[in-house]
């Protein structure tokens, strides 16, 4: 409220306020509109959506245009164009978070005539030439001891740059024709793989070559046959059923059958060679690629895609994914070889998986479920807040809850100990109809500083946990008590920031590869014993985890990490030297590089047949394009942050405050090397993420 009212003096434009006044009366009564500073998130309908977007459109559409008008741009200019997006997400925010927690047919209705809208403003908004020309200007004005709005406006910069912004004539419509193109090749690609997959059934009457699959398999199988009006079980090609027939069926032709139609799909090669086939796609998809890179000014898309990331050069990335195969190698080439030995004779592709899930059963023993009564919620995030509390000196309470969604929902302050407020966050953490699968953090209020008054930041938590039974608390698995720590370690990094300008602030503008760096961080606290301690704890008894459990807990860490890790670094150095070496007169060459990686990380036997680039959707149907590796880089970050506290106690104060002020204040606001570097006292390491795995390290050091 505080903020629509407020107006920058001197604004040359009032006039346009008039119009927005206006607008105001028209959305009176509307909750998105008039809340307070959180959502009235209990009093939000779906027909208060669409008037309350449209108005705040308008309203901004108006900001934006005298923003445009202002001919000389101060810092007073850069705090209205950052309002722009703040006041957007303060009508959108709740809107598109209550689509994901508490959906209805008329909540998705208006969510999807209203994103369009949303959209549209967002790319003019990223087009806009006359706020290209004001960041440009006022970047000149900004003195070095402005580090902050620097960045800011650096980061504002090259977005503009990476949009085309700066392009003139054809070149300008030529880059809008290559992304247009280039999305409705990537949506193809799905398509063709999605197509694929659906084509391929199994149907068999006989029992026995389903032996050994799980029962839940099963009695879909049973159903799928039911409701096509046949005999038997039908099995399809979606992965859970995929990897539950590779990892469990004792028939090895079943195994075959399924192997044999997975790598093949959507390709020249297997049960429906020709159909729906994406390698033409491919080819086209890498020109497309490179040509709107170069019309930017990078050399290769690789080069484009680093231009959001942390790693700087391509050179880093090609060489820390070689460094960590060839240190990974040995290792998964052992486990490889112990797999060979324990099912006793050479493996094809489609005993690998069959043969692990077999020796992990055999060696550890290891049912999650039996874990659930050592991590009751409560006790766990009890555990979290005070380790949280102890390490950053805060205090975590929970308060009354404003407006919420749902009665199962929590609200918590976060304030340092002399009570000055921090932030804080709902708590949203129980499986239920109509809300989105998974768990994730996000921003429901951004800190930010408009005129004197400063904004706390707030966030949002949400998971997936069975709920509470009786008297019964809802009881976590050992993963699942992982995930509550990894999607706090965002929201720490959201609350915890002490950047005013909300497009830098706590996890906005932070690079890409770097963003996961703090959540990954926080899970590692889940193994460590001191912290199991706390919060691992029988809730009837009280009984602390046994010790034998604790221990098998650990070795499942590193169980086969090996050729895990090879695996994912296969995948990342395919998809990063096929977009940096990628050449228009050489073509993309896809099976000659892949080849070639293969042979230097993998170390799995691949059939001739496999066309694995065909379905590798993350990189070819679209976000993680160049940017694979950025998986194992945030691992390699996490580890290695880690491994300070591990050095210094993992309670320590120091290390964390360190930690808090170099990696979780500073947001966006700070290159995310020099903030790394900052805290470690040098670049990242592999050596704690290696040793994290279980992986040895080599006896010499080339
Ligand atoms: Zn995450």
């Amino acid at each position: 409220m505080i903020q629509r009212l407020q107006n920058a003096g001197g604004d040359p434009a009032a006039h346009a306020e008039a119009g927005a006044a206006s607008a105001a009366t028209y959305a009176s009564g509307n909750p998105l509109i008039e809340s307070g500073p959180l959502p009235a998130f209990n009093a939000v309908r779906p027909e208060h959506i669409e008037p309350a977007v449209r108005h705040v459109l308008a309203e901004q559409r108006a900001a934006l245009e005298r923003a445009e008008r202002v001919a000389a741009p101060g810092l007073e200019w850069l705090r209205d164009v950052e309002r722009i997006n703040t006041e957007i997400h303060r009508v959108w925010g709740p809107v598109t978070h209550l689509n994901s927690v508490l959906s209805s047919p008329a909540l998705r209705d208006a969510f999807n005539r209203c994103l369009p809208l949303i959209t549209e403003f967002g790319t003019a908004l990223g087009q806009n030439e006359n706020l290209y020309r004001s960041y440009g200007a006022l970047r000149d004005s900004i003195t070095e001891r402005q580090q902050v709005e620097a960045q800011l406006i650096d980061l504002a910069l090259r977005d503009f740059r990476l949009g085309g912004v700066a392009l003139v004539g054809e070149q300008r419509q030529r880059f809008r024709d290559v992304w247009q193109k280039l999305a409705a090749l990537q949506a193809a690609f799905e398509q063709n793989l999605m197509d694929a997959t659906d084509a391929f059934q199994h149907q068999t009457q006989d029992r026995a070559e389903l032996e050994g699959l799980p029962e839940i398999v099963l009695e879909r199988a049973k159903a799928l046959a039911t409701e096509r009006g046949a005999e038997g079980w039908v099995l399809r090609l979606d992965a859970p059923t995929y990897q539950a027939v590779l990892s469990h069926a004792e028939s090895a032709k079943l195994r075959e059958t399924f192997y044999v139609a997975w790598v093949t799909r959507a390709s020249d090669q297997g049960p429906h060679a020709g159909r729906s086939d994406n390698g033409p796609l491919i080819d086209e998809i890498l020109a497309l690629r490179h040509e709107a890179a170069q019309l930017v000014g990078f050399k290769t898309y690789a080069e484009l895609s680093l231009a959001t990331k942390m790693a700087d050069s391509p050179e880093l990335v090609i060489d820390f994914l070689h460094d960590l195969a060839r240190r990974s190698r040995p290792v998964a080439a052992a486990e490889l070889q112990m797999l060979a030995d324990y099912a006793g004779r050479t493996l094809e592709p489609w005993d690998v998986a069959f043969y692990s899930e077999r020796l992990r059963q055999e060696r550890l023993q290891l049912a999650e479920e039996e874990l659930r009564p050592y991590f009751p919620l409560p006790r766990v995030l009890a555990g979290l807040f005070d380790l949280v509390g102890d390490l950053f000196d805060l205090v975590v309470a929970e308060a009354s809850p404003p407006s919420v969604w749902h009665p199962t929902v929590k609200y918590y302050e976060l304030a340092r100990r002399d009570g000055t407020p921090v932030g804080s966050f709902y708590v949203d953490l129980f499986a239920r109809p109509n809300k989105r699968g998974g768990a994730w953090m996000d921003s429901c209020v951004s800190r930010s500083r408009i005129g004197g008054e400063r904004q706390t930041p707030v966030a949002h938590l949400v998971c997936n946990f069975n709920p509470p039974v009786g008297e019964t608390p809802s009881l976590l698995t050992h993963s699942e008590a992982v995930t509550l720590f990894h999607e706090f370690g965002h929201a720490l990094h959201h609350l915890l920031t002490e950047v005013d300008y909300p497009s830098i602030a706590g996890v906005n503008g932070v690079a890409w590869d770097a963003v996961e760096l703090p959540s990954q961080f926080m899970e590692n606290f889940v193994w460590r014993p001191e912290v199991l301690g706390a919060i691992a704890r029988h809730y009837q008894t009280g009984e602390p985890l046994p010790s034998d459990k604790l221990d098998t807990m650990k070795r499942s860490r590193t169980f086969l990490a090996g050729l895990g890790m090879v695996r994912q670094l296969e995948f990342a150095l395919f998809d990063f030297r096929l977009h940096h070496e990628y050449a228009p007169e050489k073509g993309a060459r896809v099976h000659e590089i892949l080849a070639e990686v293969r042979q230097e990380v993998s170390v799995v036997p691949v059939a001739s047949y496999n066309r694995f680039p065909n379905t590798f959707a993350h990189v070819f149907g679209g976000g993680y394009a160049a940017g694979y590796y950025s998986y194992k880089w945030a691992e390699v970050l996490a580890a290695d942050a880690f491994a300070a506290f591990e050095e210094s106690g993992v309670f320590d104060r120091d290390t964390a405050e360190r930690f808090r002020r170099a990696i979780l204040s500073v947001g966006g606001s700070r290159n995310a090397l020099d903030a790394f570097i900052d805290f470690r006292g040098r670049p990242p390491q592999l050596d704690a993420l290696l040793r994290q795995s279980g992986i040895a390290l080599p006896t010499s050091p080339q």
